[in-house]
């Protein structure tokens, strides 16, 4: 069953138009060996009209079967293919005259019109086709079957394919529905799994990026460096005497001081290449891509004095009136798999530094090359 599965689904699209495909392959494949093995038959049976009839509809299957395997458009295939099976139906059922039980052949035309075209598309098929059937064999009442097609087969010929259309009418409207229920829970899921992506690599209180995701980007963006022959900047940010601003301002207002800063950073490394993350407590970082690495130097420089001039009172501490930060700057200009992480220790060996000198200030690392 699979291995026939495999054979009539050729591409897997959503599962409603991969439905659809498998079903108009195998009414296409079947109803091109039914039509040609009929033409044979009747030949042989001397019904030359129904032969021809045969031939013009296997001929149509074939074209569209051969349409759908090159233009993949499976929706007008469908189309083509319905019409054809309508039209074969009317006149089969004309020239048959509902002999020998032959009019039991068109409960495939709402089977197949609804399954394939849809419930909207199909049902239009369908109530073409029986329209014009229902007025067809009203008329030869007492005249089909050699005088036997009398009211009440047309009645039950009415109500059976009324009956089974709405059937599948509702069917395909609930199958639609259970479609649709799907598709909105997986995408639902799929949000949430990007909601939840997105939460473990952000830090909750200042909504940068966290420590998790600069181990992750720095690797990439290495990468992405040396492919395009860029320098990588990388820099280590500490607020001055947080510890001491937290005693004189409580938690909360450290809280928000460590917000604004990183609002600061996020504003003025904002280019796509470029990130900025907290990597934990009051030590944030960024990495800058560039072309020349004075320019990047010279950009992650200038976060002292922008953080300064937020004027951010901090009463206690011992070198300003304001917040003030210390970086630490470190750049590779041939970033290698095996040098990257020599960007961290030496960007935090320049941020020692610039503590040590006195704090609200950066420092180039003397490493950086
Ligand atoms: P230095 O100038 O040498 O960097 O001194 P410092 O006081 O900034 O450094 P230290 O490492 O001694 O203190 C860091 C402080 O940062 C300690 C803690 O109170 C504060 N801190 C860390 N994480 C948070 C946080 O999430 N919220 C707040 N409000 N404070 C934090
Ligand atoms: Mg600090
Ligand atoms: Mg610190």
């Amino acid at each position: 069953m699979n291995k026939i599965l495999d054979f009539l689904t050729l591409e897997r699209g959503d599962d409603f138009c991969n439905r659809r495909y498998i079903v108009i392959k195998f009414a296409l494949l079947s109803s091109i060996v039914l039509f040609s093995l009929f033409i044979f038959i009747n030949l042989f049976m001397h019904q030359y009209k129904a032969s021809v009839i045969d031939f013009i509809s296997a001929f149509v299957a074939i074209f569209a079967y051969i349409y759908m395997q090159n233009s993949k458009n499976i929706i007008l295939t469908i189309r083509i293919a319905t019409f054809n099976i309508v039209i074969f139906f009317l006149i089969f059922a004309y020239i048959s005259q509902a002999e020998h039980f032959s009019l039991i052949w068109t409960i495939f035309v709402p089977i197949f019109a609804i399954i394939t075209n849809g419930k909207r598309v199909g049902l239009y098929f369908s109530l073409l086709f029986y329209a014009i059937l229902f007025v067809l064999s009203y008329h030869y009442i007492n005249v089909w079957d050699s005088g036997q097609w009398l009211f009440t087969d047309w009645m039950r010929l009415v109500l059976a394919s009324t009956v089974l259309t709405l059937c599948m009418y509702i069917y395909e409207a609930l199958l639609d529905k259970a479609q649709q229920d799907l598709q909105r829970a997986r995408a639902k899921e799929l949000q949430r799994t990007k909601e939840l992506h997105l939460q473990s690599i952000t830090d909750q209180l200042t909504g940068l990026y966290n420590r998790r995701y600069y181990d992750n980007m720095i690797v990439k963006l290495a990468a992405l460096a040396k492919r395009q022959n860029l320098c990588i900047t990388f820099f280590i940010l500490d607020i001055d005497y947080f510890k001491l601003y937290n005693d004189n301002y409580g938690h909360i207002q450290g809280d928000e001081a460590l917000i604004e800063v990183a609002q600061v950073l996020k504003k003025h490394i904002q280019r796509g290449d470029d990130f900025v993350f907290r990597l934990g407590g009051e030590e944030f970082a960024g990495i800058i891509l560039s072309k020349e690495k004075q320019k990047a130097q010279q950009w992650a420089s200038q976060l002292t004095k922008i953080i300064e001039d937020l004027k951010i009172e901090h009463r206690t501490s011992k070198i300003s009136e304001f917040l003030t930060v210390s970086i630490g700057i470190a750049t590779l200009s041939h970033p290698q798999e095996n040098n990257i992480g020599l960007l961290y220790k030496d960007a935090d060996k320049a941020l020692y530094t610039a503590k040590y000198n006195g704090r609200n200030q950066s420092q180039i690392s003397q490493e950086s090359n």
